[in-house]
């Protein structure tokens, strides 16, 4: 049976879904499938390898190139601990506000969109409108790049809009984020005799060192180079946040693992950064085998999130400035899909209904302003594609 939605209504039904990354959001994408089914809009799904969890993408308006993916996640963060007034899988209106866990982030973007989708069939359009929903977004943008693979060949799109909240600015930048596990292992013995062991502590603090020194040369080699003065801080930041090492003061540490994360400037190659990193860690750990030849160090990529570069006249940017008026430069500071669909080979840029301030907090919300933005950019986009 055809339905109709409000974009008020599909927010409602999209938050009603409780896809908290550590669920499956197959629920969602079957109501997303049925609904497109209804209005005779043909969809594909890109699991991930267990079949628990699913992308979809699918196209409106004719089969031909140069239309615009609109790409957002289906996923959300966890409210576990957090002190919420409402169900936050409920949208709740107070006060023009519409809360919910994924109004903001990022939910009404694709609500708004869906519910448009009669529109856009109506509209005639000449070039068509992809809808790219992803999983997993949250946890590392794990969903998207085998989306964007599977849509890459067949899909040649003159922009791709990645809804994430920025209050409708037009967003073309972010840095990447790379993530690391590293684990040293070490040699035991008693600390008396520390020059026949080998200490994974020591090691690790000296591969954390290293991240703290890089950091200070990136400072130093481009915090003024006027290409990064819209990213706080203007380099590339190396950071360590959790370690855990030993088990006595007087025993040298057989084990010491620690995690951290590279975020890089968009006009930076993460991967040069982690070849330099384990080129270090090489020749400590050939240090470390010299003493314990059983002595090693492994780094495990967590994840890879590829940073959001300015295009040079990217006619993402233009369509989406000409449609918001938006002439202003803006970067954020998170991560999102946009820089794996730039290496799938599209222009790419950042703009959506909402506040990132409100995203993964408790009583996350989204004006009904800000969804009626949303709203109006969206038939500006149809009208265009229809003219
Ligand atoms: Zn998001």
């Amino acid at each position: 049976m055809t339905k109709y939605y409000s974009a008020k209504e599909m927010l409602a039904k999209l938050v009603s879904f409780d896809t908290v990354s550590r669920n499956s959001n197959i629920p969602l994408i079957e109501f997303v499938e049925n609904y497109l089914n209804s209005h005779g809009v043909a969809s594909h799904r890109v699991q991930n390898s267990d079949g628990t969890k699913t992308n979809l993408w699918a196209t409106i308006g004719p089969d031909t190139d140069g239309g615009v993916i609109l790409s957002g996640h289906t996923d959300v963060v966890p409210v576990d601990g957090q002190p919420w007034d409402t169900d936050p899988f409920e949208v709740v209106e107070k006060e023009g506000l519409l809360y919910g866990r994924g109004t903001a982030d990022m939910k009404a973007f694709s609500a708004i969109a869906l519910s448009l989708v009669p529109e856009m069939i109506n509209a005639k359009m000449k070039r068509p409108i992809h809808l790219a929903l992803s999983y997993d977004e949250e946890i590392g943008c794990l969903g998207a790049p085998s989306m964007i693979e599977d849509m890459a060949p067949k899909v040649k799109a003159e922009a791709v809009i990645v809804g994430e909240p920025t209050m409708m600015k037009v967003v073309s930048g972010h840095k990447g984020a790379l993530g690391l596990t590293t684990r040293v292992r070490g040699f035991e013995v008693h600390s008396s005799l520390v020059h026949t062991g080998v200490s994974a502590v020591h090691v690790a603090a000296k591969l954390v060192v290293w991240h703290e020194q890089k950091m200070l040369e990136n400072k130093a080699r481009t915090e003024n180079l006027s290409e990064n003065a819209l990213f706080n801080p203007p380099y590339t930041t190396l950071h360590c946040g959790v370690i855990e090492g030993g088990t006595a003061h007087n025993i040298t540490a057989k084990d010491c693992s620690f995690s951290s994360d590279f975020r890089t400037l968009p006009s930076e190659n993460p991967m040069d950064y982690l070849d330099a990193y384990r080129a270090y860690a090489k020749e400590l750990e050939a240090e470390m085998q010299r003493v314990a030849p059983s002595a090693k160090i492994e780094i495990d990529v967590r994840g890879n999130v590829p940073g959001c570069r300015r295009e040079v006249d990217g006619s993402a940017e233009r369509l989406v400035r000409q449609i918001t008026g938006d002439n202003a430069e803006h970067v954020v500071s998170y991560g999102t899909e946009a820089g794996q669909f730039q290496d799938g080979g599209y222009s790419t840029i950042v703009c959506g209904p909402g506040d990132i301030a409100q995203a993964h907090a408790a009583n996350e919300y989204l004006s009904v302003e800000q969804l009626n933005a949303g709203v109006d950019f969206q038939r500006r986009l149809i009208e265009r594609l229809a003219s």
